[in-house]
């Protein structure tokens, strides 16, 4: 006999719990299923443990290379394992507090591994749950491609950040070598380097960040890795992985030629893949994609009219993308919908900002020049280096660039890509703009405080009609 809820749950991520949360709220019950730690990725081996230790390596960096003169540089001593163990204590305690002190009442989680029984119905473990809505929240996990000899090679993924799994790196390697040039790649490579590892990059692209960015983002990064000593390899195809002792060895052709490239740990860092091909969702009768995306409409149902799904399992269905804050909104706007018949919720997934916790950062918003074109914009953009803006030179910093895309005819800016100090913060102002169709003046007239790195969106929108090289301290 299945133990019977309102609302039944597959997974306990970010996603899941601000469904279970809405659902308690609405007065209902939900339980949330579990077969590895709750809380899910974000806190227990992504976001949370990754900005711990980036912050860390930064700390170590600006050490060595104070920006200023007059600051004598300072080697500081690295202990990984004190680090990690500090990691852990925080992920530990944001769990508790954000996710296990949350479970109680109308919402509980059952531990662990889910499927399908039929649409109403799941095994966890042999234990029966059943409930008159379900929502699909499972996340996703590493993409490995095929590569010869990958299964003979012992690779990290990026679980190595996890507590209380086996995975968890706890030795800092002497060299790395990472597949791959996504975020978690470029967040992990340079913390690595600046811990003290050597760091390779190979990459298949001319550049890194070649697909979804403005290449001019790519191109800053890749020289600001280059002065750090990280070993960038693009166009780099990589043909066979093997073991040699306490080495991987990747042999990879590099722009046509033949190379091998040796490491004490390989990072695969190829992408991340919807959670759906585990958990016999066919038996719920769920449509995925090619990519094992769970097919969703705008109001996350799926094609099961009261089986919805939200989170890193949609992939970029209604124009998603992975990432915790998209998840938590949509969890709780599945949940809303899985009870409120009358007045759905549709998604919005028009205004997604995002950053790259490199240093500097990348923050990014909307569209890229080349999307904007694309998508039939007569398009005004343009580019301008950090050292435009009062702060950066103020504090020293001026590595970045900042690329304002706009309509040409109407003028309303349609993306914004920033590389430099803060640009996760600075990101929020252009994603705001975004979101209230904001024009080019509406960012000059705006009053910014006065000197911030926010300066960079007025003085972006500015050289639209001047030259922003000749323009006083408040940049009008
Ligand atoms: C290294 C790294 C850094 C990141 N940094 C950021 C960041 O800075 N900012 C940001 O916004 N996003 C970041 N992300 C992405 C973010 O972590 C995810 O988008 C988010 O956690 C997805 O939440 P979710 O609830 O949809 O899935 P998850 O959090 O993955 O939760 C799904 C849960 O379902 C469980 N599950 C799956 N299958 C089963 C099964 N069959 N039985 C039982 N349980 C199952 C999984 O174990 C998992 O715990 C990062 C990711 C990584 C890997």
């Amino acid at each position: 006999m299945a133990e019977q809820f309102d609302l039944l749950i597959l997974g306990s991520g970010s996603t899941a719990f601000a469904g279970a949360l809405r659902a308690a709220e609405l007065g209902k019950t939900a339980v949330m299923t579990e077969s590895r730690t709750v809380g899910g990725t974000c806190v227990n081996r992504g976001c949370l443990p990754s900005k711990n230790l980036i912050e860390a390596a930064r700390i170590v960096y600006e050490s060595a290379h104070p920006r200023y003169p007059g600051l004598t540089p300072a080697k500081m001593g690295v202990d990984f394992r004190t680090l990690v163990a500090q990691k852990d204590e925080v992920i530990h305690d944001y769990r508790k507090k954000k996710y296990e002190s949350l479970v109680g009442g109308r919402t509980s989680v059952e531990r662990g591994r889910v499927q399908f029984v039929d649409s109403h119905t799941v095994a966890v473990d042999g234990k029966r749950l059943s409930g008159d809505k379900v929502l699909i929240a499972t996340g996703s996990r590493p993409l490995m491609p095929t590569i010869a000899g990958l299964d003979q090679v012992a690779y990290l993924t990026s679980d190595l950040l996890t507590a209380d799994e086996s995975l968890e790196l706890t030795e800092l390697p002497e060299s790395l070598a990472i597949i791959g040039d996504g975020y978690i790649a470029l967040d992990l490579g340079q913390m690595f380097r600046r811990f003290g590892s050597q760091v390779t990059i190979l990459e298949r692209h001319r550049q890194l960040l070649a697909r979804g960015y403005e290449p001019e983002v790519g191109q800053v990064i890749e020289e600001l890795f280059a002065s750090e000593g990280i070993n960038v390899v693009t166009q780099a195809s990589v043909r066979r992985l093997r073991q040699e002792s306490d080495q991987a060895v990747i042999s990879a052709s590099v722009a046509g030629l033949e190379r091998e490239f040796r490491a004490e740990r390989l990072l695969m860092a190829t992408g991340r893949r919807p959670n759906s091909d585990q958990i016999a969702i066919e038996r719920g009768g769920v449509h995925t994609g090619p990519n094992g995306e769970v097919k969703v409409d705008e109001y996350l149902r799926t094609n099961v009219s009261h089986i919805f799904a939200a989170g890193d399992v949609i992939g970029g269905e209604t124009e998603s993308r992975m990432a915790t804050p998209v998840g938590s909104h949509d969890g709780g706007i599945a949940a809303h919908n899985a009870f409120s018949d009358q007045s759905l919720h549709r998604v919005n997934h028009r205004v997604i900002p995002r950053t790259i916790f490199t240093d500097p950062q990348i923050g990014i918003v909307g569209l890229t020049e080349e999307q904007a074109v694309q998508a039939g914009h007569p398009c005004w953009c343009n580019t301008l280096p950090m050292s435009l803006v009062p702060r950066a030179g103020a504090i020293r910093d001026i590595r970045g660039i900042i690329k304002m895309v706009a309509n040409d005819e109407n003028e309303e800016v349609l993306g914004v890509s920033m590389v430099g100090s803060n640009a996760g913060e600075v990101i929020h102002e252009a994603a705001m703009g975004l979101r209230f169709h904001a024009k080019i003046q509406d960012f000059i007239d705006l009053l910014h405080v006065y000197p911030t790195m926010a300066e960079a969106l007025k003085i972006a929108a500015i050289s639209r009609y001047k030259d922003p090289a000749r323009l006083s301290c408040c940049a009008e």
